[in-house]
């Protein structure tokens, strides 16, 4: 009798739990169908709000030569960059896709903190950085086939990164300048194999246009959705290149808005509305600290990209040149909701 209790109680709390699920599967689907991967989880992309779609928190510049140096102090860490993100929050954004790569200092514990005391949705990524003369790549990566490589991020989509159960949202990819090499092509095949196994969204840092071309014939020649595709640094590339890749449907990231170079910027934007492709437009400042070891101890400095503090060049300088130019209301929801959700949504 005892047993059949026991036995009653475990079903009707097994149904509960799969009941609980369900629902919260729904729950993060979104009206839309559609959510993203937030370091807290699952939710509807109606919830993400403005974004920015590329910036950093921490990163370690040392690159895969030397130990990385983990920015262990975090109550340091929180104390330094919390105020930041608490003021982006007053400044309405709700969301922030954090695009340091795993062996540039991606530190996901942090990310998770960071979203809990600020209340900003933050997501992570997975995927490796061939850029910069492949300082930043593991000795494995030179190895693995792409199958092999989109393996070992799969199972960070599966079962989290390291130990944190902490899941990615997006990929994040480097290429440098140029025709892709070989080592590149491989890496962006290994994205393209996870994207499609995932619908995460792939943004690659890409050096100038031609690395740009070069992802562009590999994407068609894998029949891959250039809608999955995120040109990052779309900035070091001139007004046509850009046109045509986002003629194409890819999304053209213009992610280093600061404070020196708003008229290049407004000069961007401009062309690209004068085209109607603002549909394809994702704005950030790529701002963040890096890791500084001085003497015997680590602290972190602020990027120096022209922007004396970060996060805020967009909401408080940019926007309102844009307004006296003639861009309006829609136009900013446009490029701060409803892009980054088409962009970033996963559905499946
Ligand atoms: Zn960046």
């Amino acid at each position: 009798m005892l047993n059949t209790d026991a036995m009653k109680f475990k079903i009707v709390l097994l149904a509960l739990v799969l009941m609980n699920f369900i629902a919260a599967g729904i729950f993060a689907q979104g009206k839309d169908g559609g959510y993203i991967m937030t370091v807290n989880g699952a939710i509807a992309i109606e919830e993400m709000g403005k974004t920015l779609t590329h910036e950093h928190i921490v990163t370690n510049f040392v690159g895969t030569d030397h130990p990385n140096q983990p920015f262990e102090d975090q109550e340091k860490a929180i104390e330094v960059i919390l105020p930041y993100l608490l003021y982006l929050k007053s400044l309405g954004f709700n969301t922030l896709f954090e695009c340091t790569p795993s062996y540039i200092g991606k530190n996901v514990d942090l990310l998770k903190a960071l979203s809990q005391s600020s209340g900003l949705n933050i997501v992570t990524n997975t995927g490796y950085y061939a850029a910069v003369d492949k300082k930043y790549l593991p000795e494995h990566a030179y190895k693995d086939t792409a199958e092999e490589l989109a393996e070992r991020w799969l199972s960070e989509w599966e079962g989290g990164i390291s130990h944190t159960g902490i899941r990615p949202g997006f990929i994040k990819l480097g290429v440098g300048s140029g025709a892709l090499d070989s080592t590149e092509q491989k890496i962006v095949k290994a994205g393209m194999v996870l994207s499609k196994k995932t619908a995460m969204a792939m943004a690659v840092h890409t050096g100038d246009g031609a690395a740009m071309e070069g992802q562009y014939h590999l994407a068609k020649a894998n029949n891959f959705d250039l809608n999955k595709l995120i040109w990052v640094h779309a900035q070091n590339a001139t007004d046509d290149e850009r046109i045509r890749m986002a003629e194409k449907g890819i999304w053209i990231s213009l992610d280093g808005i600061n404070e020196t170079k708003l008229e290049e910027y407004l000069s961007m934007i401009s062309k690209l509305k004068e085209r109607s492709l603002l549909k394809r437009l994702l704005l950030s400042h790529d701002d963040g600290w890096s890791v500084e070891q001085n003497n015997d101890n680590l602290n972190l400095k602020l990027f120096g990209n022209g922007n004396s503090k970060p996060y805020r060049t967009i909401s408080e300088k940019l926007v309102q040149r844009l307004f006296k130019i003639g861009f309006t209301q829609d136009q900013m929801d446009l490029i701060f909701v409803e892009n980054p959700k088409k962009a970033m949504a996963i559905q499946n």
